[in-house]
């Protein structure tokens, strides 16, 4: 998602003389679509849809650059800022007509945050400053309407107060709810004119018992205590953990936009909403959208109201629905993508308030892609662009069972409905906060339940399989961070009861669930039922790997086939798997990868009758013992292999050959110990005796790949006798076979150099004893520092290598990859490392590594074919970054072979792009 914008440089500069601040308004706007640096996004969509046409009220942005200042001098402005913030705020005045701090007609504004990549509600927006005990009679006067002018002064008290005073939003929203009970109002806009001075005054006495002092009358006090309060609020912890999920750099910094008011709060001819050009959820080419009668922005945006849908503006609101539909088009054909927009109607006219790229699920990115080439607004390559790679496996999670769901459904087992927020099937345990949450998910799949979720639940959201919100519309907080997560969601289950007090979730005629209960949600259709609800698989994964639904029966289907033909029509680096077994190998082909980049031989050595035989092997007093146990374990592993060339027909396979230490394979317990003795004729003391004998301090740099291939060569001869004979066989039948035998763990040039002797030697054996011709490559496995080092050297040797990253990264880092869970995620806290570089690449050390092993692999070797089979290949971070090293393909597992795909393409185009 910030790919495309982390080319622009990263803090821009201001130079002597270059603007801080940028004025939008009456059609023309300083700034445009291209600033978003500069102005962040949303000042940038302002300034865009002034420049088109689109009716926006006036205002003006302060630029990146001050935030960028304000924290390198100690939370101070520039000079000249405010002298520029005083010349823009006039052009406003004069604009609207309207004087700030006057009494008579005051000017309102609000003053709203805008970092480059959105950052769903992580900045507080302040609407109607301005007002004061004197401007707000002005403003009822000019208006001719009290209700409405006091309506706007205890909104502004309550933000203002929330966000720049700091105090807890909770004690007026909970004064103000009493005042409804008490006056019977069933809304906000129901309450009458004379409680809500009463209101004012409740408020205005909250803040002067917790600050000690009056709620600031000062109107420019005001406008300076809003603006440093967004630029503090780029360092609060929502924000902070937000940037850290989504890798939004820290300092990038926020604009803040200061922007004339426009009022949904001023009648019945008023209102306020959000919508989308499309569903976010599904794609579909629907407007889409969400609306509060008589009501002002923060209303609909937080979802502590239940809105109303969009349809029904339709109904009540011709004329201004009539001028949205127009804005909504003009501003999807401008920006050629899916907006997410923000409006405001106000005495029957409309104004847009804000515009951006919608978020959209894995789902609505698929369709809506494939939709926009259909309709000529997008080319092929547009639509890979657009959708996020990793998004892809959304289109391959399970979802409900359809009997087993309206089995529950018949069932009673229905506690409520809410609207479908985020597709997909969801169990597990209820968590009441973000905190248990994260608890709670180390133990297994958790589903939050909140009655509204906010910036603070953001870990909580992360690490729950599915979110439940009992209050709050399609565009509210916890669907649009759900929506961006992928994660099943479910929100405005407003018949179900969320009692935090007593930790229990109560819906009519139901027992009440505590936590830890189980729970399943679709948030595809908005069903809530008790207790854990079987899954089955995709439409993609029916369509493709069960054969269980057809294509022409599934559009999602469709459209990921077509978007993934389009990714490979670009993309140069190829796609293989990791994968042990022929189903792996199915599974991954079907997924559209072309061949094996790592088939590990010694998952085959499990199965039952096999680890007996594999014991024998090892525990074998001298060569001889080896040898027979060797020999009959061959056809097991020849039949493994004969089963993957036969499905892999044609494309290449890359063998490992045997790799873990010997050890992983003996019994450990005494139990374990005593039934294997019984089982081979050995003694129990014998036995224990020998597997003491083979444990090794630290096993990972021990006894094993390569090193064991050269101490115990029969083990490797079997096997490469195994692969062989399969090949041949394969062969024999007609099918075309390419082996790769992949030799492990190599440090040193004599190792490769010994190893792939007898690798050559064997396989000549074999091929001339069955009269088969067959290509075959040899080479090695990059994973020790030294081996990439030395790639001048085994180059020579190697007709291919491919870094095994897991490992090169352990031993780069000297970090063990299976201990690092204490202290990695600290270190990616405190910053130490970007990210977990298990995860995605450390490009600037292990990929350093990668660089200079390719390039000195192929300065002896211009033929050497390059790849990459750790779990990095999978990634669609280090897929870039490996497409920049130019890395022949990479490898991944079977699931993320799609992701791959799209990522490579991606990969692809941003290559040509940054080399011209
Ligand atoms: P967020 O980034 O959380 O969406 P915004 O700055 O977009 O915050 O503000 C939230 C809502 O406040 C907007 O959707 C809009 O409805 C309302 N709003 C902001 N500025 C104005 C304004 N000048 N006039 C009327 N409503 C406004
Ligand atoms: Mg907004
Ligand atoms: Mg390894």
């Amino acid at each position: 998602m910030t790919t495309t914008e982390q080319q622009t440089p990263a803090t821009p500069s201001h130079a002597d003389g270059e603007k801080y601040v940028y004025y939008f308004g009456d059609g023309h706007a300083e700034g445009n679509a291209k600033m978003k640096n500069v102005l962040g996004g949303k000042g940038a969509g302002l300034a865009e849809m002034t420049n088109i046409g689109v009716p926006v009220p006036p205002g003006f942005t302060i630029s990146t650059a001050v935030c960028t200042y304000f924290y390198a001098h100690d939370k101070t402005y520039p000079a000249e800022l405010q002298s520029e913030v005083a010349k823009n705020l006039a052009s406003v005045e004069e604009s609207v007509g309207r004087k700030f701090g006057d009494r008579a007609k005051p000017l309102l504004v609000s003053v709203r945050s805008g970092a480059r990549a959105s950052m769903p509600g992580m900045m507080d927006t302040i609407l109607n400053l301005g007002l004061n005990d004197e401007t707000t009679q002005g403003l009822a006067q000019s208006s001719g309407d009290e209700r409405f002018a006091l309506d706007s002064y205890r909104r502004f008290i309550q933000m203002y107060s929330g966000v720049v005073l700091e105090i807890d939003r909770e004690h007026f929203e909970h004064e103000l709810f009493a005042l409804r009970d008490r006056v019977g109002a069933q809304t906000d806009a129901a309450i009458p004119a004379e409680s809500l001075r009463e209101l004012v005054a409740t408020y205005k006495k909250i803040v002067r018992e917790k600050l000690g002092s009056e709620f600031p009358q000062d109107v420019n006090d005001q406008l300076w205590g809003a603006i440093g309060a967004v630029f503090n609020s780029w360092n609060n912890q929502r924000a902070i953990t937000y940037r850290k999920l989504n890798n939004i750099p820290d300092d990038w910094g926020t604009a803040v936009n200061v922007q004339s008011m426009v009022f949904g709060n001023m009648g019945d001819d008023c209102a306020t909403g959000v919508a989308f050009t499309r569903n976010p959820s599904t794609g579909e080419r629907k407007f889409f959208g969400e609306f509060l009668p008589n009501a002002q922005g923060e209303d609909v945006v937080a979802g502590i109201r239940t809105p109303m849908p969009i349809s029904e503006l339709e109904k009540t609101m011709p004329a201004a629905y009539a001028a949205l539909v127009d804005v909504y088009k003009k501003l999807e054909a401008h920006y050629r993508d899916m907006q997410d927009i923000e409006f405001t109607i106000q005495s029957s006219k409309l104004y847009l308030l804000q515009t951006r790229t919608g978020k959209r699920t894995g789902f609505a990115a698929v369709k809506i892609a494939c939709d926009m080439v259909d309709e000529g607004l997008i080319t092929h390559r547009e639509a890979v662009e657009r959708v996020e790679a990793g998004q892809i496996t959304q289109l391959l999670a399970p979802v409900f069972d359809a009997q087993e769901k309206s089995k529950a459904l018949q069932g009673g087992r229905v506690l409520g409905r809410g609207l479908p927020a985020g597709p997909g099937a969801a169990t597990g345990m209820i968590a009441f906060n973000a905190e248990n949450a994260v608890r709670m998910a180390k133990d297994g799949p958790v589903i939050l339940v909140r009655i509204e979720t906010s910036p603070e639940d953001i870990a909580g959201m992360h690490s729950a399989a599915g979110i439940l919100t009992t209050r709050g519309g399609l565009t509210s907080h916890a669907a649009v961070v759900a929506r961006g997560m992928g994660r099943p969601c479910v929100v405005g289950a407003g018949s179900l009861r969320v009692d935090y007090g007593k930790g229990e979730l109560r819906s009519e005629g139901h027992e009440p669930l505590e936590e830890g209960d189980w729970l399943s949600i679709d948030g595809s259709t908005g069903e809530v039922m008790g207790g854990k609800l079987a899954t089955r698989e995709s439409e993609v994964v029916q369509v493709l790997l069960e054969g269980t639904m057809k294509a022409e029966d599934s559009e999602v289907f469709r459209n990921f086939d077509r978007l993934l033909k389009w990714a490979d029509e670009i993309r140069t680096l190829g796609i293989r798997t990791n994968g042990d077994t022929p189903n792996d190998a199915r599974v991954a082909r079907l997924f559209g990868a072309h061949g094996i980049g790592l088939c590990r031989t010694e998952h085959m050595f499990f199965a039952e009758e096999r680890i007996l035989k594999v014991r024998e092997m090892i525990l074998a007093r001298n060569e001889a013992g080896r040898r027979k146990a060797l020999d009959e374990l061959l056809p097991f592993q020849q039949s493994d292999f004969e089963g993957i060339f036969r499905e892999l027909a044609g494309m290449p396979v890359t063998i490992r050959l045997l790799d873990p230490p010997l050890h992983e394979f003996l019994p450990h317990t005494e139990a374990q110990i005593s039934t294997v003795a019984r089982d081979m004729n050995w003694g129990f003391v014998e036995l224990r005796q020998k597997v003491n004998q083979l444990h090794e301090t630290n096993p990972m740099l021990g006894h094993r790949g390569c090193r064991l291939g050269i101490t115990y060569p029969e083990i490797y001869e079997m096997q490469v006798r195994a692969i062989f004979q399969a090949a041949c066989v394969v062969r024999n039948e007609g099918v075309d076979v390419h082996p790769e035998v992949m030799i492990p763990l190599v440090g040193t040039t004599k190792e490769l150099q010994i190893t792939a002797d007898m690798v050559r030697r064997v396989a000549g054996d074999v091929l001339k004893e069955r009269r088969v011709k067959i290509d075959y490559l040899v080479g090695t496995m990059i994973e020790i520092p030294r081996a990439a080092l030395i790639a001048d050297k085994l180059g020579d040797i190697a007709q291919f290598f491919s870094f095994g990253t897991n490992d090169l990264t352990q031993m780069t880092f000297g970090y063990s990859r299976d201990d690092a869970g204490t202290f990695l995620p600290d270190y990616v806290n405190l910053k130490i490392l970007g990210r977990d570089p298990f995860e995605s690449i450390d490009q600037e050390g292990v990929g350093q590594l990668v660089r200079i092993g390719t390039e000195r692999g192929r300065s002896v070797n211009a033929n050497l074919k390059v790849g990459v089979c750790g779990e990095h290949g999978g990634d669609p971070d280090s897929i870039r970054f490996f497409r920049s090293c130019g890395l022949n393909y990479v490898s991944c597992s079977p699931y993320r072979v799609p992701v791959a795909r799209l990522a490579a393409a991606q990969a692809e185009l941003e290559q040509k792009a940054y080399e011209g």
